[in-house]
């Protein structure tokens, strides 16, 4: 059965939950390539399914068609994103109105970035400047789940980490009842920031671990510098010994690592995997299956 509330679904899951994060497809040949990467992975059951909003310049109107298609057509659980950067209240209020008409039972709210090509756009003057401002408004006016991002290696903005740390906890007080983490390719990164979450009292806050398979090393450059994720020296290494331009070399080693990497967060008992898909399907398809052949899930 959906439960589509996070924080309910989180309650009653002994086995950790898993999540797959898609964004809506840019135009129409993705649009089609897109079916036919959620036809073979819902049949891995995840627990939800999440739709970006604004990510990469999509559209609001891409956001909703997905999440639309998602839990209308292809029946899955769904969280939908809001990202907040730059939307005045009444734009939020409709976008919030839009989702609770959907059926929408869980809000992932974020501030998000101003555009790459920010030329021309002029953010709302009442705009929230941070999640919490956002988290805020929705718990005062609706009755969503809400949940919100935490950063193990810190948010690339952050004064410091425990700034963030300390930020993090605002956005626990002002409603958020689960975290997903950035992702990262050393699991000491989520273990320290697990205990930091425990030593500054965010103690009863789920927090899923983000999982990012190394798709392609243009890929994995491009999103580290824009995420802030360290590519560490094993990471480094590894893929010194593959031709960056063999494509099926450097996914097969995104996978070993992204499965050790599960294997070693599920051991450790965490609460959520959440996978970032970059809308594909094979990587987690075969991590998911390894972890299932040896009933880690
Ligand atoms: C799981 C996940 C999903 C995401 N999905 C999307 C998406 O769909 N669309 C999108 O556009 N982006 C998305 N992002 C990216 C996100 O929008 C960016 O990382 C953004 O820069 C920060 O968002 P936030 O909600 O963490 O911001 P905040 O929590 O507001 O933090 C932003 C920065 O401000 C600092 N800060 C926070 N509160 C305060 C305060 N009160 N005073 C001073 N400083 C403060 C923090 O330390 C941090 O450096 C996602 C990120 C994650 C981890």
């Amino acid at each position: 059965m959906n439960i589509a509330n996070i924080a309910d679904l989180l309650k009653g899951k002994k086995k950790p939950i898993i999540s797959l994060e898609f964004f809506p497809p840019r135009d129409n040949k993705a649009a089609e390539r897109f079916e036919g990467v959620i036809d073979t992975l819902a049949p891995l059951g995840p627990d939800y399914v999440s739709v970006t909003f604004g990510a990469g310049g999509s559209t609001r109107e891409g956001s909703y068609q997905l999440v639309d298609k998602l839990k209308n057509e292809k029946g899955l659980n769904v969280v939908a994103y809001l990202a907040g950067y730059g939307i005045g209240p009444d734009d939020i209020t409709s976008i919030l109105n839009n989702y609770q008409q959907m059926g929408i039972e869980t809000i992932f709210a974020i501030r998000g970035d101003a555009p790459r090509d920010a030329e021309g756009f002029t953010p709302h003057p009442e705009s929230f400047s941070y999640a919490s401002d956002l988290l805020v408004f929705i718990k005062k006016n609706y009755q969503f789940c809400l949940g919100a991002a935490g950063y193990p290696e810190g948010h690339c903005e952050a004064e410091s980490k425990e700034k963030d740390l300390e930020y993090l906890k605002g956005k626990v007080n002002s409603g958020a009842q689960y975290i997903v983490s950035q992702y990262f390719y050393d699991n000491r990164y989520f273990y320290d920031f697990l205990d930091r979450c425990q030593g500054i009292g965010i103690n009863n806050t789920p927090i899923l671990a983000g999982v990012m398979p190394i798709y392609s090393v243009k890929m994995m450059e491009a999103l580290a510098r824009l995420c802030g994720a360290t590519i560490t020296n094993q990471v480094r290494e590894g893929l010194s010994k593959i031709s960056p331009d063999d494509k099926k070399a450097v996914a097969a080693f995104g996978v070993d690592l992204a499965t050790a990497q599960c294997k070693d967060l599920i051991k450790k008992g965490v609460r959520g995997l959440h996978f970032y898909t970059m809308n594909r399907s094979a990587s987690v398809i075969e991590i998911i299956r390894r972890l299932k052949e040896e009933e880690m899930l």
